[in-house]
């Protein structure tokens, strides 16, 4: 690339980061460097330090699948590499398993990078996403990509999904059967993808993926593992929905973000 071209990049992410603190009233960018753009870039094997960590760790207790054996070991088809995101999308097909089919435009799988390092979990989609086929490009999902990029990365080099696929009417919350039938699906791409990081945005994505009836705004900013698939954490943070309607809870947002951009850059915990 063009040296001028990718100082021009570099200038609007720098901007794009700068827009996202100034709306939360912050100038404090924490002066950590920015985190490499794509997922790819980003190093998945542990640094020395974290590999003394982990076998000090190990040691010191014994995994829960060396002393439960194949009890505690995820379900072969939530193993890493098991299969890919095309498999898993071709499975849904035109899905009918729960009655959302009637009334949504067309599903949506959800998208970004197979080998990101961050994942992000919304909810369901709404209009603007079952217009477009795709997760988080409304008001809110605008938000997201700022949120995305002000932790240094970009929306190409993390991955979005939702817990539910197709759009309730109306935007109603999502109900126990459609979660039901849909959620299998966010585990297989989780385990596809097997990032370092899973964000949750709101309620219903944190309390699926940890199994837990408490309320984000007593998990979020916690650094928490995810229960399916040892070796990946969850973050829980407000939906920027959430965020556009209640604006003064951005400046928590912006702490749980400095969290993810520390973890995924090695910082200890
Ligand atoms: N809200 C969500 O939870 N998901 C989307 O994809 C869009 C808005």
């Amino acid at each position: 690339m063009d040296p001028r071209d990718e100082l021009r990049e570099l200038i609007a992410e720098a901007a794009e980061r700068l827009r996202f603190c100034r709306e939360l009233g912050l100038t404090d960018l924490g002066g950590a460097p920015v985190l490499s753009s794509t997922a790819e870039e980003l190093p998945r094997t542990p640094t020395p330090e974290e590999g003394r960590k982990m076998a000090k760790k190990e040691k010191a207790a014994p995994a829960a699948e060396s002393l439960f054996g194949d009890l505690a070991a995820p379900p072969v088809e939530e193993q890493h590499g098991a299969e890919s995101l095309d498999d898993i999308r071709a499975d849904m097909g035109d899905c009918h398993r729960c009655k959302l089919w009637q009334t949504r435009t067309q599903l949506v799988f959800g998208e970004g990078s197979a080998r990101a390092e961050l994942m992000f979990v919304g909810e369901a989609p709404g209009a603007d996403e079952d217009m477009s086929g795709r997760p988080f490009v409304g008001r809110a999902g605008q938000l997201l990509n700022k949120m995305v990029e002000a932790i240094g990365m970009k929306r190409e080099g993390v991955y979005i999904a939702n817990v539910i696929k197709s759009r309730p009417p109306g935007n109603r919350d999502p109900e126990k059967d459609e979660i039901q039938a849909c959620i299998p699906f966010l585990f297989r791409q989780i385990a596809a993808v097997k990032p370092r990081l899973i964000v949750t945005l709101g309620n219903p994505a944190t309390q699926e993926l940890l199994g837990t009836k408490t309320g984000i705004s007593k998990m979020r900013g916690q650094l928490l593992d995810y229960p399916r698939l040892p070796g990946v954490k969850v973050l829980p943070t407000f939906h920027p929905a959430y965020l556009l309607r209640s604006p003064d809870k951005k400046r928590e947002a912006w702490e749980d973000l400095k969290k993810v951009r520390a973890f995924l850059q090695g910082e200890p915990q």
